[in-house]
């Protein structure tokens, strides 16, 4: 076994000197002013140990990380017919683009670019009676973290700043690929984003998608089958267009989200999280990248 802490402690060394930390989302107001000089690292093996480095205790917002959760919910409740309204495709482009909507017609190209997510997040709507109170309250079972909140500035922040997502939903809705009305879809999109974690509570999150469907809790949420289906979207699909990239420098499935949280796995292995506000020019996190890619280069433990 590689020596997990002192692995993490030199990764978080060099990036305590890393010169450029890339660059905090401002698009979403409240999240503009999270210093960048946070930094955290967590990992939880399959066989019980943490390990971490940083604020890996401090809360941030996981963005679109959570459409990671929402996807499994909603496989949980409808099962195959998902992919009636979603294509399972990397796209290439930024996580907001809308040309691909148009061009395929209303299909979003996969459930990890927004127009995916809205999707998915119109089929918990329809499909949960309290959506949101339902879907904090599964995220807070996967973990056995009744701590695990929205932040409702946050939502307001994007709900009143968020254009193009509203853009999208309008356009979904004209493709007939939205049931619910905007607003309420949007609402509960925005409240699904702001949820936050610290990357301890992200890696104890995740960790069904390392053991086969079955929460920390020991409790089977997903079947092995619909595992597999989900950790071939986060390898394909949860970077947007710097998937391929990730794949390449990281080698294992994982999701970003605009807060600077990266979550990754090893099936039967470990769920890693890393946290650092700068992102690159693709919109994720740029010394999470670079520390995920020295964990699996350090560790040699990655899916290739
Ligand atoms: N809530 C953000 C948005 O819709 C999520 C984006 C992200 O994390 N990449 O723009």
């Amino acid at each position: 076994m590689p020596d997990f802490q002192a692995i993490l402690e030199s990764i978080y060394q060099d990036a305590k000197q890393a010169s450029d930390k890339g660059i905090v989302a401002t698009y979403i107001p409240e999240l503009a002013h999270i210093d960048k000089n946070n930094f955290a690292i967590h990992l939880r093996t399959s066989n019980g140990k943490c390990y971490g480095v940083g604020d890996f205790n401090k809360l941030f917002s996981i963005q679109s990380i959570s459409k990671v959760l929402a996807l499994s919910k909603a496989i949980s409740l409808i099962g195959e017919s998902v992919w009636d309204r979603i294509d399972v495709e990397p796209s290439g482009h930024p996580f907001n683009q809308l040309a691909l909507l148009e061009i395929n017609n209303g299909i979003p190209r996969n459930p990890f670019i927004n127009s995916g997510a809205i999707v998915i997040a119109d089929i918990l709507v329809s499909n949960l009676e309290n959506p949101k109170e339902d879907f904090l309250n599964y995220v807070r079972e996967l973990s056995g973290d009744a701590s695990i909140n929205f932040n409702i500035d946050v939502a307001h922040s994007e709900q009143s700043t968020g254009f193009k997502n509203f853009a999208a939903a309008n356009l979904l809705k004209s493709y007939k690929n939205l049931n619910n009305p905007v607003d309420k879809v949007l609402d509960f999109y925005f409240y699904q984003c702001s949820i936050e974690m610290s990357c301890s509570q992200l890696s104890s999150v995740f960790y069904l998608f390392a053991n086969n469907g079955k929460c920390l809790q020991n409790k089977l949420h997903l079947t092995g089958s619909q595992v597999k289906r989900v950790n071939a979207l986060m390898l394909t699909c949860g970077f947007y267009d710097e998937a391929g990239e990730f794949a390449f420098e990281v080698g294992l499935p994982g999701k970003s989200g605009v807060g600077g949280g990266i979550v990754a796995l090893l099936p039967d292995h470990f769920v890693i999280s890393t946290w650092s506000p700068g992102l690159n020019v693709k919109g994720n996190s740029k010394l999470g990248m670079l520390a995920l890619e020295q964990f699996t280069t350090k560790t040699k433990l990655s899916i290739f």
